[in-house]
This record gives structure tokens, C-alpha cells and sequence, in this order.
């Protein structure tokens, strides 16, 4: 789990520099995983792996970057396609509606989905989602599958995955995501087993600005 690809405008601001992995650091990440033997896949593909026994390759991984940052397209976007790997990007509509200019562009996410990349759903205005009326949650989770399907996926196929904004999520959720033919969600609690049984509370992997080798290897599960 990535968020910005790019060094914190301040360095003294916590929350931003936890959340801040350097271009350079993400590119070490990125080699390391091809000299590891890990093979990038989708959602897609593990929930095609699940659910029917698609194969997967060795040692698959999947690469998820939060909230549609513009640094998605300038940093990780031209990283993850020179070395022919493919990532997730989970997006919040209503920042690229308003043409937030920290933000992806609906054109930027078109060309993201077009060279592979995935394009899902991270809510339209990133609140917290528990304790909502069905109508919001309308708006808030049916609204942007709906644009994504129409600006990033242009129609040709619509979104199966949900990111919880800020991980938060409750059992009222959970049972609108299945109502609108979501597959899987994922949140912010870290592990590394992936489940039918848990697909709507799949964990992830925090990446942290800053660690070395042994400590990226580690949340990949290999024994350092
Ligand atoms: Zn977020």
C-alpha cells in the first residue's frame, strides 16, 4: 500500500511524511521486487485465482496506490511501465471532478487504464463511511463507479474493487458493496493471506518512506 510517490513539501508534517515514499525509494522497491522473483498482478487476477483457479504466477503481488494523487501519473505511472508491471489505483472522484490540481486528471486515468493499470474506487469526497444512510453511500460508492466506468474504463468494463477511505468501514458497508456487484475491498490493516472468506476486509502491506532492504523484504513475507 503506497499513497504519494514523491518527497513531503515539509518535512516536519508526520502524517504527509508517513504517507510519502520518494520516487527513488520506489524505484529501489520496484527492482528489489523483480530481483526478489515477484511478478506484479491485479485484483483482478488474484480474484480470478480465488474464485475460479485462474493461475498466477510465482510469487504475485499487488501494488495499490491510494487517494489519485497526481504523483500516481508523473512518478509511479512511468516506473511500473517501463518494467512492464501493473498497479492499482484507487481514486477519489469528486478531487478529479473538481480538478483538484494535486490530483489525477480524468484523461490521466484514461491513459493509466489503457496501458493496464487499474483503476477502482476510493469513495467521491473520502469520509468516513460508517454509521451512513443507504443514500449516501449511494452517492458516495455508486457515484464513482459509475464515473470510472464512464471516464477511466470508457465503458468497456466498470470497477470491482473499493479501497475504505481511511480503512473505516461497518457491516452496513460491507452489504451496499455486495448490492452493487463490488467483489472485494480493501483496507488499511496489514497482512499477507487473501481469502474469498475475507474479501471484503483484504489487508495490505504499509510501505513507510525510508526502509531499508531487509525491512521491504519483510513486509513481502520473505524470512530476513
Ligand atoms: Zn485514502
Amino acid at each position: 500500500m503506497y499513497h504519494y510517490i514523491s518527497a513531503p513539501p515539509t518535512p516536519n508534517d508526520r502524517l504527509r511524511y508517513n504517507l510519502s515514499v520518494p520516487p527513488a525509494e520506489f524505484e529501489l522497491h520496484l527492482d528489489m521486487l523483480q530481483r526478489l522473483g515477484y511478478t506484479t498482478i491485479s485484483l483482478y487476477d488474484l480474484y480470478a485465482h480465488l474464485k475460479d483457479g485462474a493461475p498466477l504466477p510465482p510469487k504475485p503481488v499487488v501494488l495499490t496506490f491510494d487517494d489519485g494523487y497526481l504523483d500516481a501519473y508523473t512518478e509511479a505511472f512511468p516506473r511500473l511501465k517501463a518494467r512492464k508491471m501493473t498497479g492499482t489505483f484507487f481514486i477519489v472522484t469528486d478531487f478529479i471532478n473538481f480538478r483538484n490540481p494535486n490530483h489525477l486528471t480524468w484523461a490521466m486515468a484514461r491513459e493509466m487504464a489503457e496501458a493496464g493499470m487499474s483503476i477502482e474506487p476510493h469513495s467521491r469526497t473520502h469520509p468516513d463511511l460508517r454509521n451512513r444512510s443507504h443514500n449516501f453511500l449511494v452517492w458516495e460508492i455508486l457515484g464513482p463507479i459509475e464515473q470510472i466506468t464512464y471516464y477511466a474504463y470508457g465503458e468497456r468494463r466498470r470497477p470491482r474493487f473499493f479501497c475504505y477511505p481511511s480503512g473505516q468501514y461497518d457491516d452496513h458497508v460491507i452489504r451496499f458493496l455486495k448490492t452493487v456487484d463490488i467483489w472485494a475491498a480493501v483496507t488499511t490493516q496489514p497482512g499477507l493471506v487473501h481469502t474469498l472468506q475475507n474479501a471484503y476486509t483484504w489487508s495490505r502491506q504499509r510501505v513507510l518512506p525510508g526502509m531499508n532492504a531487509k525491512q521491504f523484504a519483510r513486509l513481502l513475507g520473505e524470512s530476513v
